[in-house]
């Protein structure tokens, strides 16, 4: 193939994922935008076997052995993974990405002639310094990632570890990590490598053990971004243009992301890219002694809803879980049906993944124009009649606005209890994903609905 077909097939490539971000970008062509990303990747990934296969000494069927294995995995995993898991499941995902970036490193080190970048000893600097900056920010998405994916799984607990002067080790960290990226790029000995990786990988877990409570959304598109730029080094040390623009792509997109959450948090960006924010307090946890609170039946709720003018829906991450979107469309037709107007309400970190809430309505064929996003739609509640919350919880809790000490002060939130009456369904009086008491459980205008959401809102339309 020639090299001139090469950078058309890749440009090609490129701006297939483009379009694809574009695509995405709205739920209405999201849809055509996977497809574009799919048809980019086909394209990079034949093009690039077509280029490296004959020059790797492998054989076809050494590659394609490789290719059916990796696909049959990730193709069942992919068909496997629930919803919910989805989070945890694409941090792993950037594992791998980093541990590729640092393998590539390896490779582009010991076998330099096989890269066209030098002899051992005597690598050209260039390649050395995108060597190092692969190696590093693979190392640090590689653990940082793992340690999301733990805590993002349940397989280690969520709240923050905060260590005695983190901030002072990180910077300790990060002044030696620059140091021996500087001697390798001299001396290009292995163990200044290998120090880099090592002090690479501590930094990826001091960075993420203090990230607790309702910031881990934050971390999830900073490991996006991180994996991506991890990508577009290692093609650099390939040069490999098709991977320099996808990972260039997917590292500023995901910096724009975090962007986006850390707004919604109210969280600084800058402290977010330097690691180690959030979490510095803990507020009190659910478990504690119990207030009384009032409880209601679906047919309350139904009651309630069909004689209300207006009704906003808040879904929450419960909502997943019981995979109730279908439920709650035939419960807004219901009421659509008697005349009572119907909006959804989303707060851009409810569920566990950015747009979880707008995925499960559009697959529940919700009309778009009846979402609101959280600033578009906050001001609304105060002339709300009921406010049906189902699986939120975190997002609508006033500890956020009203108690300095809470791991989520500071977060807009939903102001649901400024309607004149709340229908909070969860299956019991348990905290949400930061772990902390939801003070709406217990205001006079709030109607408990204990239950599966799926099962109270299929009861709810039956009601009404
Ligand atoms: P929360 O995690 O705060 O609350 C969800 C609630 O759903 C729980 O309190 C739970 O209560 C209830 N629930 C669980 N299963 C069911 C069920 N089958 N039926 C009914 N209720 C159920 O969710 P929110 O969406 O309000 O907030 C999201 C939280 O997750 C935020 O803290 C956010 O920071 C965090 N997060 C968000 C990510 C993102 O990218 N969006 C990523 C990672 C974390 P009960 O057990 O009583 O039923």
């Amino acid at each position: 193939m020639s090299s001139e077909l090469v950078a058309l097939l890749y440009l090609v490539a490129g701006v297939l994922f483009i379009l694809a971000l574009r695509g995405l970008s709205s739920p209405e062509t999201s849809r055509r935008g996977n497809y574009m990303g799919m048809a980019g990747m086909a394209i990079a990934v034949v093009t690039t076997l077509a280029v490296a296969a004959p020059q790797s000494g492998l054989s076809w069927a050494m590659i394609i052995c490789g290719i059916a294995i990796g696909g049959t995995i990730g193709a069942v995993i992919a068909r496997r993974i629930p919803m919910t898991a989805m989070p945890e499941l694409v941090a792993a995902f950037h594992s791998l990405v980093g541990m590729a970036a640092v393998l590539v490193a390896a490779a582009a080190y010991y076998a330099p002639e096989a890269f066209g970048i030098g002899a051992p000893g005597s690598i050209r600097v260039a390649s050395l310094v995108e060597m190092s900056l692969g190696a590093a920010i693979g190392a640090i998405t590689f653990t940082g990632s793992v340690i999301a994916f733990a805590k993002l799984s349940g397989r280690m607990s969520g709240a923050p570890i905060l260590l005695p002067a983190r901030h002072l080790i990180n910077i300790a960290l990060g002044i030696a990590l620059i140091a021996c990226i500087v001697l390798f790029c001299q001396e290009q000995t292995p163990f200044y490598f290998w120090a880099i990786v090592a002090l690479s990988l501590l930094l990826g877990v001091l960075i993420i053990v203090p990230i607790g409570g309702a910031d881990m959304p934050v971390v999830i598109s900073m490991l996006n971004s991180y994996s991506g730029w991890a990508a577009a080094g290692i093609g650099f040390t390939l040069g490999n243009t098709a991977l320099i623009v996808t990972g260039a792509l997917v590292g500023s997109s995901g910096a724009i992301l975090s962007y986006i959450m850390c707004k919604g948090m109210n969280r600084s960006f800058i402290s977010v890219i330097l690691g180690g924010f959030g979490g510095e307090t803990a507020g009190p946890s659910g478990d504690g002694e119990q207030k009384p609170v009032k409880l209601g039946s679906a047919e309350d709720a139904a009651f309630l809803m069909k004689n209300a003018e207006k009704v906003i829906i808040v879904p929450g991450y419960g909502m997943a879980v019981a995979q109730a979107q279908h439920a709650l469309r035939e419960m807004t037709d219901e009421l659509k049906e008697v005349g009572v107007e119907v909006k959804f309400a989303i707060h851009p970190v409810a569920g566990r993944m950015p747009g979880h809430m707008n995925v499960l309505l559009a697959e529940a064929n919700v009309p778009y124009d009846e979402v609101f996003e959280l600033e578009d739609i906050n001001s609304e509640f105060a002339q709300t009649d009921v406010v049906y919350i189902i699986g939120a919880n975190d997002v609508v809790n006033p500890a956020a606005e009203d108690d300095p000490t809470s791991p989520i002060y500071g977060m807009p939130v939903l102001q649901v209890w400024k309607s004149g009456t709340v229908l909070f369904n969860k299956r019991s009086l348990a905290s949400g994903y930061a772990g902390i008491d939801n003070p709406v459980f217990y205001k006079d205008n709030t109607m408990m609905v204990l239950g599966d959401a799926k099962k109270m809102t299929e009861e709810i339309a039956k009601s009404i």
